[in-house]
């Protein structure tokens, strides 16, 4: 899989001008949803913590058009596989093939909410990187709900929005995912990282730009995917549903700090640091948030480096290539790094100082070389407004 940066090769006019020319008239709108960036805040979502994503400058971008029967046909600005074509009543969990899930899966959670979905003709383009850890599916999909909100008049809320995609996510696409991606897509603001309550959806916007303070945030896609991905993640969420229970609390997100003592003497080794990451890493994102209001972007660095430090060797969902990607980051001068997303592959975050940027470049380029590893796609990010009608 090609996780290449491509800028997008069409604007909203040019998105419109292709859907005229693939389905033979103008479509009713253009929306489009970023990916996004965790900022720190990993694994704490499914345990009702706290995260603190931002909406990035890269987006997927959707020409929709209503029809007036029930047939759905999708097309997309990358490959070459043309139109596909298919049928509201026929949506089932599991069938669809490719990126056609995502908006499928959409029209479909709208439908379970006894939303009157319309057939659709619909084009995609996306500047998203797939499979980096960006969310380049929940673009997709945000940018699917926001245009079928308003082509509906559905009046969803984004809570409503939030919930809708992760029901495509989880039950139509199967992949087991929170909350944290499509609040980031749909609530995100320029400037502005997004300080969410995974418990109750409630959402902070908090000053986040690193330009004004001399930063670039660099994203190292490392390119790998490593294929205990999957049972990694599982095996994850299970230890700390254990925790929770032996700690009987709902959530972890019910530990603090000042319970680790006890929990030490409650818990198996194995599953006291999995807990620990969690407790440690919602603390860490409340005091981001308060670094960034008071201090700004420069002074949190060392919350960035512990939380991949607690990745790696507490929660273990770090990799080689990643520390690596990390490791060698620091040491060029970036002021803080980690690790991004799920783990076991994906991207991390570096955020360095301007007149750094090249040296961190070339040192990571390098040490991969020099490893005999993929060469990373290296790109920066700014926070960037979320989900939006174009035209
Ligand atoms: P992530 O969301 O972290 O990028 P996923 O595996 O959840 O990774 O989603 C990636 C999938 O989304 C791809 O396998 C593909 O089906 C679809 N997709 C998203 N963007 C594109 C794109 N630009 N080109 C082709 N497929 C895409
Ligand atoms: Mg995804």
């Amino acid at each position: 899989m090609s996780t290449a940066t491509v800028p997008h090769p069409l604007d909203a006019a040019g998105l419109s001008a292709r859907f005229a020319e693939s389905f033979g008239a103008t479509p009713d709108g253009v929306w489009q949803a970023p990916g996004r960036v965790n900022l720190i805040g990993e694994h704490t979502d499914y345990n009702d913590g706290f995260v603190l994503p931002f909406a990035i400058d890269k987006t997927a971008r959707v020409a929709v058009r209503v029809r007036s029967d029930s047939t759905v046909r999708l097309l997309s600005t990358f490959g070459d596989q043309g139109i596909t074509t298919t049928d509201l009543t026929t949506l089932k969990p599991g069938t669809a093939k490719g990126w056609t899930k995502y908006p499928l899966g959409v029209l479909w959670s709208l439908q379970q909410r006894g939303i009157k979905v319309p057939g659709i003709d619909l084009i995609l383009d996306s500047s998203v990187p797939l499979g980096a850890g960006l969310s380049s599916s929940h673009a997709i999909e945000c940018a699917v709900v926001s245009a079928l909100n308003e082509l509906t008049g559905a009046g969803m809320s984004d809570e409503d929005m939030v919930l809708a995609t992760q029901k495509a996510e989880n039950d139509f696409v199967g992949a087991p995912t929170g909350i944290m991606d499509q609040s980031a897509s749909l609530r995100g603001a320029k400037g502005h990282a997004v300080f969410l309550d995974c418990r109750d959806q409630h959402v902070e916007l908090v000053p986040f730009e690193a330009e004004p303070a001399g930063l670039v945030m660099l994203v190292i896609d490392t390119k790998v995917s490593h294929s205990h991905a999957d049972g990694g993640y599982a095996a994850r969420r299970e230890s700390c549903e254990l925790g929770a229970q032996v700690m009987g609390v709902p959530a972890l997100r019910d530990v603090s700090v000042s319970d680790l003592t006890e929990a030490s003497g409650l818990l198996d080794e194995l599953t006291f640091r999995r807990v620990r990451h969690v407790v440690t890493e919602n603390d860490r994102v409340l005091a981001t948030v308060e670094l960034l209001s008071t201090a700004g972007p420069a002074a949190i660095g060392p919350l960035l480096d512990a939380s991949h430090v607690s990745m790696r060797d507490d929660f273990e969902i770090s990799c080689p290539e990643l520390d690596l990607a990390v490791d060698t980051a620091r040491s060029a001068g970036a002021i803080g790094a980690r690790m991004t997303g799920g783990g076991f592959g994906g991207a991390a975050i570096a955020l360095t100082p301007v007149e750094k940027e090249r040296q961190v470049r070339d040192a990571v380029l390098k040490a991969f070389a020099r490893a005999g590893l993929t060469t990373p796609d290296i790109f920066t990010v700014t926070p960037a407004q979320g989900a939006l009608r174009l035209l």
